[in-house]
């Protein structure tokens, strides 16, 4: 089967005529070779191309999807949605947008690994190219300034426009030839350079040239397996994923009203605003429940305290109970919420083991919680008047 995506990575529609069909019953898959195909199989990292088909007697009406293209062997199975006859002629076409945001990535991931390799000696030990995101790992790790290098070389290989070439040289040439991806084999070996920044062993269709990658961008880095794992965007990937994050700072930045550069100044801001407030808030709110204990009703309950109220901070809450404790020979119990959709609860005692009223809450009203002896806490649905009677 002619490769025409190894001759040719813009070929999108091609003529061709079927010379084996097979019907997976497993897979439920129609499968077909062809004597020459443009459709690029799963390979190198780099996912199939999938378009369609057209049966050249019926003047393209009725396409037939191509869903998947794989390699088994020396041959190239697509992978259809409904049957051909061997024999047929047919029209293939790529799938030009899918093929080329591949190919914007692939050829992007190889000026990025050869100047990782070429600057820092890492090597590239695996490459995810997904629908959304493209991931590098390298055996070394790389520091945020590094990376910031490497991505800035790497757009200047982009913005000189040069040309990717692809060629399979003979033995003699590759044994001399200083190349990532070396392996064993010597037969048949494609080679992808980019003058000047990379020469790769690859069996993928690439760009022709790098200027039409358009932009390189490091989005996010973290450790990996000793070395670190990259997500690089490229061409209208990292212009999307610019609209995406300027579209976040121009929301963020007119809210808090600052400017765009400063969105994150003010996001600190307002973030240590809203820990003060919430500090102020702690002590409202445990000012506001330790009045609500002095107006319970003395006669209520002698030995130990119990409060309902509305839900507050669960730090106020503790707030009261330690303070409570002090003085009590009971239990310190405050139920925040309601009848009808239950309550949390909080409960301390420094004369009484905690997890003997848990208990009786699990079993009576199946309550949900646990703790040490001296503090428990769960949530419960029951009625305030049977979990007073608990108490009693
Ligand atoms: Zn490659």
């Amino acid at each position: 089967m002619k490769q025409l995506y190894d001759e040719d990575s813009f070929l999108f529609d091609f003529e061709a005529t079927v010379t084996a069909y097979h019907y997976d019953e497993e897979k439920k898959l129609h499968k077909v070779c062809l004597d020459q195909t443009a459709f690029f199989p799963e390979g190198g990292g780099q996912p199939a191309d999938q378009g369609f088909f057209y049966l050249i007697k019926d003047k393209k009406e009725g396409a037939i999807s191509v869903l998947d293209v794989q390699k088994e062997g020396e041959s190239i199975f697509h992978h259809l949605s409904s049957a051909v006859s061997v024999g047929e002629k047919i029209h293939g076409s790529v799938n030009q947008a899918r093929r080329w945001d591949f190919m914007q990535q692939h050829s992007g991931e190889h000026i990025f690994s050869g100047l990782v390799h070429r600057h820092f000696g890492a090597d590239n030990i695996g490459f995810h190219l997904g629908l959304e995101e493209m991931t590098l790992d390298f055996n070394q790790t790389l520091s945020l300034a590094q990376l910031r290098f490497i991505e800035a070389e790497a757009n200047q290989a982009i913005w000189n426009n040069l040309t990717i070439e692809a060629s399979y040289p003979d033995e003699e040439t590759l044994q001399s030839l200083d190349y990532r991806s070396k392996l064993d084999l010597t037969d048949n070996i494609r080679i992808v350079s980019i003058p000047g920044y990379d020469i790769c062993a690859c069996c993928a269709p690439h760009l022709k040239n790098t200027g039409q990658i358009g932009l390189l961008k490091v989005t996010d880095v973290s450790s990996h397996r000793g070395g670190v794992r990259v997500t690089v965007l490229c061409g209208k990937r990292a212009l999307k994923d610019y609209t995406n994050k300027q579209d976040n700072i121009f929301s963020i930045s007119t809210t808090l009203s600052v400017k765009q550069n400063d969105a994150a100044f003010g996001v600190e801001k307002i973030k240590e605003e809203l820990f003060s407030y919430k500090e102020k808030t702690h002590i409202l709110e445990t000012k506001l429940l330790a009045q609500k204990v002095k107006n319970i009703p003395s006669s209520a309950n002698s030995e130990h305290i119990i409060l309902f109220t509305e839900p507050a901070s669960e730090i106020a809450i503790r707030n009261v109970i330690n303070e409570l404790m002090r003085d009590c020979k009971g239990y310190v119990a405050v139920f925040w919420g309601d009848d009808h959709k239950g309550y949390r609860y909080l409960i301390g005692s420094n004369s009484l083991d905690c997890r003997k009223i848990n208990e009786k809450l699990r079993e009576l009203f199946s309550a949900k919680g646990g703790g040490k002896p001296v503090m428990v806490q769960g949530s419960v649905t029951a009625c305030q008047k049977d979990l007073e009677v608990l108490f009693s």
